[in-house]
């Protein structure tokens, strides 16, 4: 076991992030030059997940979605594995390392199974749209926004796909209200989108020969190929028999205090979908926690705690749906509204370049 204590160049403070995604990356570039960082991920890339049903039809788009961990964190370290164990000091990973920390940040918000580099993942796009344009028929399962997501991106990209969506549930988009869910099966529908509702697919039925997928009514579905868009579990399951196995809530998300400190834990942060906060789950959000808690860290860093920590408040409930490039669905605090005008927010640029220049990059510009 190899174990690791991060050079402790004029008395910076070691803050240890684990987790890569939305939330784990933003909390870890603000605090580079503040403390000695060292970000764990299994992956080397941080991905805009949302951007990625985009590279499936448009496998270029990823170039700028998919960005190399180092690229962002020039004054912090990198290990690339998964964390698997933590102590009162350490945390130990997948691969045998073990990092001391003086404070920690867990942002493990979803576990997605995707390639270790870069490279690969650019290359998974490629497949992926591959297997998209050789089909004439495709299945979607999963009515949530990746569902949605990606189904829009097919019928706006490949309108001559026969796109079928099977949903378990009695409604899409189950994670924002039915006005939404009614306005985009309708969307749906006007682009030739067959939605099944209430059904689930047996994707163990189907036989390459005849690609009949059979659904939980008995009804027979013909799809060339199929992608599942089920959503991830939380990515806390790794926590269950660490220190922290008793802040979990009964779904599995961390208790968090207004400051984003693990309940009871005075070094101990979290941020983002892994956290019980009472939002819906979005990248908005956890970007708002990775600023909050770097505030709090560099305040406690400095020893001023109390009253001088940043709270974090949750607001009303926004989410954009994307639909296509042009199109998408907006859940307001005002209004739901479909169309052009909520795509003008989204649909073009899917927040790619905002999110880039949040990691200190530029927008358009990818160099080798
Ligand atoms: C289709 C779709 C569309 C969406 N659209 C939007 C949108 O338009 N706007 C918006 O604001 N939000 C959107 N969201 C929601 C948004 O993607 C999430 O809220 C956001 O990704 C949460 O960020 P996070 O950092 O908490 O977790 P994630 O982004 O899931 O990152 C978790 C990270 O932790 C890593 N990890 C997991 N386990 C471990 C471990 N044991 N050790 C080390 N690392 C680990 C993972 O590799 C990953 O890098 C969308 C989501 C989906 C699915």
């Amino acid at each position: 076991m190899e174990r690791q204590h991060p050079d402790l160049g004029e008395n910076r403070r070691r803050v240890v992030v684990i987790g890569g995604g939305i939330a784990g990356s933003l909390v870890a570039k603000s605090l580079q030059f503040s403390a000695d960082v060292t970000l764990i991920d299994p992956k080397e890339y941080f991905e805009i997940t949302w951007a990625s049903l985009r590279a499936m039809v448009e496998p270029n788009f990823g170039e700028r979605s998919v960005i190399n961990h180092r690229d962002y964190l020039v004054n912090g370290r990198v290990v690339t594995s998964a964390a698997i164990n933590i102590t009162d000091t350490e945390v130990l990973t997948a691969e045998g390392h073990l990092i001391v920390y003086d404070y920690l940040v867990i942002a493990t918000g979803h576990m997605d199974p995707v390639p270790k580099t870069r490279t690969e993942r650019l290359n998974l796009y490629q497949t992926e749209n591959e297997k998209i344009k050789s089909a004439h028929s495709i299945l979607i399962v999963g009515g949530g926004p990746s569902g949605v997501e990606l189904a829009g991106e097919v019928a706006v990209d490949f309108p001559d796909k026969k796109v079928t969506l099977v949903h378990r549930g009695s409604r899409l988009l189950e994670f924002i209200g039915p006005k939404a869910a009614d306005k985009t099966l309708n969307w749906l529908k006007s682009k030739n989108i067959e939605v099944k509702l209430e059904q689930s697919v047996d994707l163990n039925s189907v036989s390459d020969e005849s690609k009949i997928y059979q659904t939980s009514a008995g009804e027979n579905i013909k799809a060339d190929c199929h992608f599942l868009c089920t959503g991830t579990p939380i990515g806390s399951a790794w926590l269950k028999n660490t220190i922290l196995k008793d802040n979990l809530d009964i779904r599995g998300s961390l208790m968090v205090d207004e400051n984003l400190r693990v309940k009871g834990r005075r070094n101990i942060f979290a941020i983002g979908d892994i956290t019980n906060i009472p939002e819906i789950k979005q990248g908005y959000l956890a970007q708002k926690h990775a600023l909050v808690a770097a505030k709090n860290l560099k305040i406690v860093m400095d020893g001023k705690e109390g009253s001088k920590m940043d709270t974090y408040r949750t607001g009303s409930v926004m989410a954009i749906v994307s639909l296509g490039r042009r199109d998408a669905v907006a859940q307001l605090p005002f209004a739901t509204t479909i169309g052009c005008l909520p795509g003008l927010i989204k649909s073009r640029d899917l927040f790619v370049g905002k999110v880039r220049k949040q990691l200190g990059l530029e927008p358009d510009i990818v160099h080798a």
